[in-house]
């Protein structure tokens, strides 16, 4: 598929929207590639004052792209928020992708890292900011050397002023992905999040206005314009607009990214995209937004999967990273190993988050489950969290207390309450 790529825009959507990658077709990541396909005109014109950040934002709010690192609040909006303050701004990008099951971000980054600079450059000029700074997960040594590589090629070219964009390693902590934690990381400070308000977009990075946007966010923006902001609008399904890049694990045959309508239901995406469950398997439940989003059971496996679709259902799809369980596995397991998770990863620094992660854990652990116990610890951790961490880490525990009574039953665990 080496000569899919770069070629011709279609060679790269069908590359894109089929998922035919050759690991070592590494020429596809070169920005005289890159170029050949008309990458970073958009970039040149909008610094020659060709197209004005006015008319980019109407174009990605006609084409409703939203915060794709798991919040979805539209991108337009938090432009014109950072470029309300005055003076000077940065921006940062979050390209720490640590959600249990999601590897959305590393997908596209490995394929087209200039698609995804020239986005980052796109949203560093619409915010006039000083400076483009890249906060890069340490688990992805390979994307390091890929996009250090791509800077290089673009300060050769001149398209960037050396150290303009720069690039930081993060140290493998799960809460430097929340973004004032990521500001403190790159302020060189213990990643600990922030109290708001103030919102970063007013005092972020340095305490100056900080645009903070997810890697697939920015990494739209050449493609919206190139194919116009209606394409991206029209993908959608089930009344929903766009496309999502799911991360789908678990126990499907055919896991991975899926780029997929924005909408599509589980059952759609299993049967569309993932080639069914594993043999063998009967679909369980499902995590729709990773450890955080809670789990769904299955016979809510038909609710459209996108932002604001699964409150009512107590659960929400954040990063779409969807993790697929089957009859053969172990619900108790799944949520002590949730729970372990957030609280080896809570910060310390709030109450209710610290001790409260370690309590449901050790509450969970026991052979008998107290429903109410955990209802009332999971409140405190929710009302009292300072962070999405601690009021988050309570929704895997909620969930099978809420649909999995009786499939809890039936793996022994007692449920009282
Ligand atoms: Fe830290 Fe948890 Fe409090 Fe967030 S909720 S600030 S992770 S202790």
């Amino acid at each position: 598929h080496r000569h899919l790529g770069y070629a011709s825009p279609e060679g790269v959507e069908a590359v894109l929207d089929t998922g035919h990658f050759h690991p070592e077709a590494i020429d596809w990541q070169r920005l005289k590639n890159y170029r050949a396909s008309g990458g970073y005109a958009l970039l040149t014109e909008c610094r020659a004052g060709e197209i004005s950040v006015e008319t980019l934002m109407q174009t990605l709010e006609t084409a409703s792209l939203r915060g794709l690192g798991g919040a979805g609040f539209a991108t337009f909006k938090k432009w014109e928020f950072v470029r309300a303050e005055s003076g000077p701004r940065y921006c940062a990008i979050n390209a720490d992708e640590g959600e249990p099951g999601t590897f959305k971000d590393r997908y596209h980054l490995e394929r087209l890292p200039h698609q995804f600079l020239e986005g980052a450059l796109i949203s560093a000029w619409a915010v006039d900011a000083e400076a483009l700074y890249i906060y890069l997960r340490d688990e992805y040594p390979g994307l390091h050397r890929v996009l250090r590589d791509a800077i290089a090629e673009l300060e050769a070219a001149c398209l960037v002023a050396p150290g303009y964009i720069i690039l930081r390693r993060g140290a493998g902590a799960y809460i430097c992905g929340e973004e004032s934690a990521m500001i403190e990381s790159l302020e060189g400070k213990p990643g600990k999040p922030r109290h708001r308000p103030p919102f970063v977009a007013q005092v972020g990075l340095f305490d100056r206005p900080t645009l903070v946007n997810n890697v697939e966010t920015v990494y739209w923006i050449p493609r919206i314009w190139a194919r116009g902001a209606d394409w991206l609008a029209s993908q959608g399904r089930h009344g929903r607009k766009g496309l999502r890049s799911f991360s789908v694990s678990g126990r499907v045959a055919n896991p991975g990214v899926h780029l997929a309508p924005a909408g599509i239901t589980l059952n759609e995406l299993l049967e569309e995209y993932c080639g069914g469950m594993v043999e063998g398997h009967q679909l369980a439940g499902y995590l729709p937004g990773g450890a955080s989003g809670g789990i769904l059971p299955a016979h809510k496996a038909d609710i459209p999967l996108d932002f604001d679709t699964l409150q009512e259902h107590g659960c929400f799809i954040g990063s779409a990273a969807i993790v697929v369980l089957s009859d053969q596995d172990d619900l108790k397991a799944v949520a002590t190993n949730l729970l372990a998770f957030f609280a080896d990863e809570s910060c310390g620094q709030c109450t209710p988050c610290r001790v409260g992660t370690e309590k449901m854990l050790a509450l969970l652990e026991n052979n008998e489950w107290n429903a109410a116990e955990l209802e009332r610890l999971s409140q405190v951790m929710v009302d009292a969290s300072i962070c999405g961490l601690g009021q988050a880490a309570p929704n895997p525990v909620l969930s099978l207390l809420r649909d999995f009574r009786d499939e809890l039953a039936e793996q022994n665990l007692i449920v009282k309450g």
